[in-house]
């Protein structure tokens, strides 16, 4: 950031934030909102009104170190370090600043947690990313990905029965079909036009297989931007939504019979001016490097406690179930679409530049920046450790005996949220790359939400992911 020396003290504004205190005063904002996204998944913020942007851009917006302790149906955990005594800093990145067209006259950015010394603290999920970028960087590699979400559009409606409320689909429109398209129309040209006004760029849109399932992807981005795109992404489609008086969600299974809502991740790995996607290798038969297969090794191996923070929520694990096509035994295979790993064929015309690997156990409920930054500490220990990923798979896993997938090392991925929290307890790399107080908020909070969520009945899971998510 520009207006920080290498310490992190404030510094006389940079080039980018003084050219957003003239963007607020020409288009008339007046609430600048500082996010980020907790240990729950969930986007939480504190907005700066107009006047005082300028000082606040410098200072950031002092906030309680509990608020990463606190879960997604915001109980408190008791995390050393994150009591009701201490302070840090919502400190903005000017380089995520958008408009919000749903909510005329705000604005937002995303923000790393800082001491109030300016430097980052150890529980900052976006420095994590970041560090784990650096790390990459350090070994001549930058990585390109994208976020791929799903969600479902609705209405929020209450239970007849008195029950939670429940989110009922717009339409029961078959996959892909186009009366699926005309009747989110309204709704889908807002979202193209928003995101694309906030500098989004949008790939492809279309209805999916669950009523109301929508998939609407953005183009890709270094890992840093990609995830920062996927907390624009998520504010944007809830709050062209809400605008126009329906509820979309992208928790993983909104409504517990119909598809769920994935967000793989596409990812590959290139020299550090991004010149060279060196995933890419003509000579072989799927079209991938070494590299690339050491990386697919990298991500094997810690995948059982790699989904802990790809899949973050007990919602997560009724998506990631055989036949889902959401991916459910540890294996990896060319345009598979039942592998955690799917190679994906590169595009004619751009085949060197198109190569990558898709990650499918990932949703939106994860924190982005522990999900990524993990994703790339598994690849980068797959790479370091010459780990070699085993025989490709090109059939659905589920059709497999149980003896082919153990000689494959197919093996189920966690079937729950604790089964995923253990896994990742016992990973000591992931563990070590968390670091003390992020690893243990993060497990509180998730330990947490497990046992609340095991107390209740499938409709308040449904109600309180779709609310939140
Ligand atoms: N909805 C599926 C999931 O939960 C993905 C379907 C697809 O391949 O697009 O991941
Ligand atoms: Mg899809």
């Amino acid at each position: 950031m520009t207006d920080r020396d290498s310490t992190g003290k404030p510094q006389a504004l940079g080039y980018e934030a003084r050219r957003i205190l003239e963007r607020v005063e020409v288009e008339g904002i007046d609430l600048i909102r500082f996010l980020y996204v907790d240990h729950g998944g969930v986007i939480r913020g504190k907005a700066a009104s107009r006047p005082r942007l300028a000082e606040r851009m410098r200072t950031g917006i002092g906030h309680t170190v509990a608020m990463m302790a606190m879960s997604m149906l915001d109980h408190l955990q008791e995390v050393a370090g994150m009591g009701p005594v201490g302070e840090i800093r919502l400190v903005p990145d000017p380089a995520t600043f958008v408009p919000l067209p749903y909510a005329p006259g705000a604005a937002s950015m995303i923000c790393d947690l800082r001491e109030l010394d300016g430097s980052p603290w150890a529980a900052c999920p976006r420095t994590f990313l970041k560090d784990a970028v650096a790390e990459l960087e350090a070994e001549g590699y930058a990585m390109i990905a994208a976020f791929e979400p799903e969600f479902t559009l609705g209405r929020r409606l209450p239970d007849p029965a008195g029950g939670p409320d429940r989110l009922v689909p717009i339409d029961d429109s078959l996959c892909y079909a186009t009366t699926g398209f005309d009747q989110a129309h309204d709704f889908a040209i807002k979202l193209v036009r928003t995101l694309q006004s906030q500098g989004l760029g949008v790939e492809h849109y279309y209805p999916e297989l669950g009523h109301g399932q929508q998939e609407l992807s953005i183009r890709y981005a270094p890992a840093l931007f990609a995830a920062d795109r996927q907390v624009i992404y998520r504010e944007t489609v809830r709050g062209v939504a809400l605008r126009m008086a329906m509820w979309a969600s992208l928790a993983p299974k909104p409504i517990p019979d119909q598809a769920g809502n994935g967000c793989h991740l596409h990812v590959s790995l290139w020299d550090r001016k991004h010149q060279h996607n060196l995933f890419s290798d003509a000579s072989d038969r799927y079209g991938l490097s070494p590299l690339a297969y050491r990386f697919i090794a990298g991500v094997r191996h810690h995948l059982p406690a790699l989904v802990a923070l790809t899949c973050g929520t007990v919602n997560s694990y009724r998506r990631l179930a055989p036949r889902m096509w959401a991916s459910a035994y540890n294996c990896y295979g060319m345009d598979n679409r039942e592998a955690p790993i799917r190679i994906c064929s590169p595009m004619a015309g751009s085949v060197a530049a198109s190569t990558n690997l898709e990650i499918k156990p990932s949703d939106s409920s994860a924190n982005p920046y522990l999900s990524l930054g993990a994703v790339i500490h598994a690849g980068l220990d797959g790479i370091r450790r010459g780990l070699d990923p085993g025989e490709a798979v090109d059939v659905d896993p589920a059709t497999l005996s149980e003896a082919e997938r153990t000689r494959l090392g197919a093996h189920r991925l966690p079937a729950t949220l604790d089964e995923a929290l253990d896994a990742l307890e016992a990973d000591e790399l992931l563990m070590e790359a968390l670091g003390p107080l992020r690893r243990n908020a993060y497990l509180a909070v998730k330990r947490s939400e497990a046992k609340d969520f095991a107390a209740e009945d499938a409709a308040f899971e449904a109600f309180h992911h779709f609310r939140v998510f």
